[in-house]
């Protein structure tokens, strides 16, 4: 029964009634909370839920994201006979086919990686697809992947069945009561507002779907995310259409398939798509759809009809048109809110929803029980979100364009393209008058590399890369002689105050306590020892330190070091990334290059390596830090932003005759791994330790004061490492690798690249990767290995410490 009487207070408030909210209400209670209580503005499931399709995939691009959707997967087949009520869910597999050779030749890729996270999934051919999937037109497809665990829901029934087990277990329900305003105190959650009165609670997920943005906004959390319509048609039965009958998916068509009641549901993703500009939303929208629009639909109707030619004939019952949120990068959102302790967003699921929201309620269950996630979420945490992200102008294109990408060509580095340029360092027009080709990172601008004027545009693909030559000059400059690097997008945050160094010194695993103008290098750890951020520090004065972090970490560097400042502690944290420009000065020339624009003394004894100083620099004032990042010498200059533009036109001219170069991220990024520097969100992250990462250097367990992690660190050392992370360098010069490819030892994959690129030194391409279980005893100097490519294995050698020669 749904609860009607209206109590005063409860622990956890979930706001939302769909399948999102009654996930999170299941987890919850199944993991023992018994102060429950769901509120939902109209009925269950009367939002997005009731008219999804019900598709349920497993094909994840990440380990915790195919981690989550097994577990999904597992809980949609088992529920029924826990709660008694129906679920709809059939285990009918799904057929995924492609038209070209590069759909095919990312299938096989996705197939390795499935297959080593646990999926079970086959390249069929297309004669076999055509077995599985009688209808299907098959003369012009390369092949397609077989996915027999995949399978469908009926997404009401399977709400339902969640609410049942979550009511079986103790929450409360109670429909037709909106949530109208949010109660905090001193930045706290207190408690929701409703027409029918307040109810008091100590936390609050967000599970309110489309209308998660307005809801968050009512208490100052951003939740990007904004509706757009989505189509599919539902037809009358149609012979040879069955209940077992697979899912199909044909993304080159940008359509998908699913048995109902013997005929077929179609639908799919439009290459533009339709916001739905309806703000707010109202509170009324309940099972309600939004008119047809053969208009849009006509280029899916079409490549429906060529594949399935069935659907010339059959007769169409509808054209549902259901708005569904999507988010600016096509990710879900999880997590507790930077702006707001003890408020929680579990929303935006882009379309898959239903496929998600089984493992994404428990992932935000472990999240409110033990106070952090539990595994590296990165992908969805709301907190890779600025700000800036509210914007809705913003939010509505980019959503034409995420909806749009869903079954889409992904290429390798392919950039998004609308809301751009958004955020741009002062150099931006001078860069791209260079021949700048900018990429986009948490809304900056960044370079990534500079095409010569005679080139034609560099076109996307699966092979050796168009911008490759004119990327090795940049790497050349950066290795004989000097390059500028324009790295404004670092996160640059200030902490000063009387106890900034007690907090520094609880969250870093290495001595803060250090001289002033020091620079350190450092890893911000979670209890168990893993990666929340690792960052360079520089003591300013002794109360006060600029920390540089990655570009896309603000928010979430932000809320970690502010989450772990005490009450009664004096230290004020505040995001100055917008204050300071930063110029990497790199190469074996650049310290000849400053001696021209500047008097000061920057030879390697005045000024030693992770040491920095206030120097002149043309007419300005920087701060210089001698560190490099791509390796070999370099100095990071920190400029005021309205003086970059002049210390960067000072030293091109200056450096004219030194061969001085522009230089982007590509470039930077593969020296790095040259290098053997690592990058947090690819190689380090809340999963990987310092012993697992090659980073012992990084911490200091005998430092003065403990730190967060210490602990686990210290039950690691010297045990067996579950992964080790290695460098893979290519036998052959001419295969190009993109990452996330696999390693294979001994004939058996043991984990992916995650960072690659090519390397002047090696002639080829170099990766890291981690290397698990046993495995990872295996790798030392010069190990001899293999790399999924394509779906085809090629040489290559391993290092566990790699020194290119
Ligand atoms: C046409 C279409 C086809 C789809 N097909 C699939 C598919 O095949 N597979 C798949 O995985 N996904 C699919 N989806 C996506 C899926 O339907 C959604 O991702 C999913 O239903 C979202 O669930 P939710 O619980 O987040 O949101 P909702 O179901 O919208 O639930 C949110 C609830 O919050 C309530 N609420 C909002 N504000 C308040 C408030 N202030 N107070 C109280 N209550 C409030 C709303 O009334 C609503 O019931 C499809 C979507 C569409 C539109």
């Amino acid at each position: 029964m749904v609860t009607t009487t209206l109590p005063t207070q409860a622990e956890i408030i979930i706001i939302g009634g769909g399948i999102a909210g009654c996930s999170t209400a299941y987890h919850l209670a199944l993991m023992g909370k018994k102060d429950v209580l769901l509120l939902e503005q109209g009925t269950l499931t009367c939002g997005t839920t009731w008219h999804a399709a019900g598709l349920v995939g497993q094909m994840r691009p990440n380990r915790n994201m195919t981690r989550m959707s097994k577990y999904g997967i597992e809980l949609y087949s088992t529920l029924e006979a826990e709660t008694g009520l129906a679920t709809g869910w059939k285990q009918c597999g799904s057929v995924n086919v492609a038209k070209t050779p590069e759909r095919m030749q990312v299938y096989r890729k996705q197939a390795a990686m499935a297959r080593s996270f646990g999926v079970d999934v086959d390249i069929i051919s297309p004669q076999r697809a055509g077995e599985l999937y009688p209808i299907l037109r098959t003369e012009d497809l390369q092949g397609a992947l077989w996915i027999p665990g995949d399978g469908k829901a009926n997404p009401a029934d399977l709400t339902m069945s969640l609410a049942k087990g979550a009511r079986n277990r103790g929450v409360k329900m109670i429909e037709n009561i909106e949530v109208t305003g949010i109660l905090t105190e001193n930045g706290v959650v207190k408690g929701v507002r409703t027409a029918q009165g307040e109810i008091r609670c100590e936390t609050i997920v967000n599970c309110a779907g489309q209308w998660s943005r307005q809801l968050g906004r009512l208490a100052g959390v951003n939740v990007p995310l904004y509706s757009a319509e989505h189509f599919y048609i539902v037809t009358d039965t149609i012979p040879g259409v069955h209940p077992m009958l697979p899912v199909m998916r044909d993304p080159d068509g940008f359509i998908y398939y699913k048995e109902e009641v013997g005929g077929l549901v179609m639908g799919g993703f439009e290459p533009k798509a339709k916001p739905w500009k309806m703000d707010p939303i109202p509170s009324t929208f309940q099972f309600q759809l939004l008119d047809e629009d053969w208009d849009q639909f006509e280029i899916l109707m079409n490549n429906a009809v060529h594949r399935t030619p069935c659907l010339e004939t059959a007769p169409v019952k509808m054209l549902l048109n259901g708005p569904e949120s999507f988010t600016p990068d096509g990710n879900f959102i999880l997590g507790e809110a930077p702006e707001l302790r003890n408020f929680f967003v579990c929303a935006g699921f882009n379309s898959a929803g239903i496929a998600n929201s089984g493992g994404a309620g428990r992932l935000i269950a472990e999240w409110i029980i033990e106070g952090a996630a539990q595994s590296d979420l990165w992908d969805v945490d709301i907190r890779r979100f600025g700000s800036f992200t509210a914007n809705r102008r913003a939010l509505s294109q980019r959503t034409g364009e995420t909806l749009g990408l869903h079954y889409a060509m992904r290429w390798p580095r392919q950039e998004l393209e609308t809301v751009r340029p958004l955020r741009t360092s002062p150099l931006y027009d001078i860069l791209k008058a260079k021949g700048a080709e900018f990429g986009s990172k948490n809304g900056w601008e960044r370079a990534n590399y500079f095409r010569p004027t005679d080139a034609a545009p560099a076109e996307y693909g699966l092979g050796r890369p168009d911008w490759l030559d004119w990327m090795i000059e940049e790497q050349r400059a950066t290795r004989e002689a000097v390059a500028l690097y324009d790295q404004t997008s670092f996160s640059k945050l200030l902490l000063q105050g009387r106890d900034a160094l007690n907090v520094l010194q609880r969250l870093c695993a290495k001595n803060i306590d250090v001289p002033v103008d020091k620079m350190v290098y450092t890893a911000l750890l979670n209890e168990r020892g893993g990666f929340e951020s690792d960052l360079t520090i520089i003591r300013l004065a002794t109360e006060r330190f600029l920390i540089i972090t990655g570009s896309a970490q603000t928010t979430r560097d932000m809320d970690w070091i502010g989450r772990h400042i005490d009450a009664d502690e004096h230290a004020v944290l505040t995001d100055v990334s917008a204050q300071f420009c930063v110029l990497s000065v790199m190469g074996p020339k650049a310290r000849d290059l400053l001696a021209r624009v500047s008097p000061d003394n920057l030879s390697a004894e005045s000024l030693k390596f992770s040491r920095t100083r206030e120097i002149d620099v043309g007419f300005a004032r920087v701060r210089a830090a001698r560190m490099s990042y791509v390796g070999g010498p370099g100095f990071e200059l920190y400029v005021p932003v309205e003086m970059t533009r002049h210390v960067y036109l000072a030293l091109m001219e200056a450096g004219l005759d030194l061969g001085i170069r522009d230089a982007g991220y590509y470039a930077l990024d593969a020296l790095r791994i040259e290098a053997g520097r690592r990058a947090w969100g690819a190689e380090l992250g809340p999963d990987e330790n310092p012993f697992e990462a090659g980073l012992a250097y990084a911490i200091d367990l005998d430092k003065p004061a403990w730190f967060i992690g210490e602990d686990a660190l210290r039950a690691a050392k010297g045990m067996p490492l579950r992964k080790k992370l290695i460098t893979v360098v290519l036998d052959s010069p001419d295969a190009y690798v993109w990452g996330g490819e696999g390693i294979v030892i001994d004939g058996e994959t043991v984990g992916e690249l995650t960072s690659v690129g090519w390397s002047p030194k090696a002639n080829a391409c170099v990766g890291m990767g981690y290397a698990r279980g046993a495995a990872a005893q295996r790798v030392h100097a010069g190990s001899a290995v293999e790399i999924e490519l394509w779906g085809e294995r090629i040489k290559a050698r391993a290092w566990d410490k790699w020194s290119p020669q």
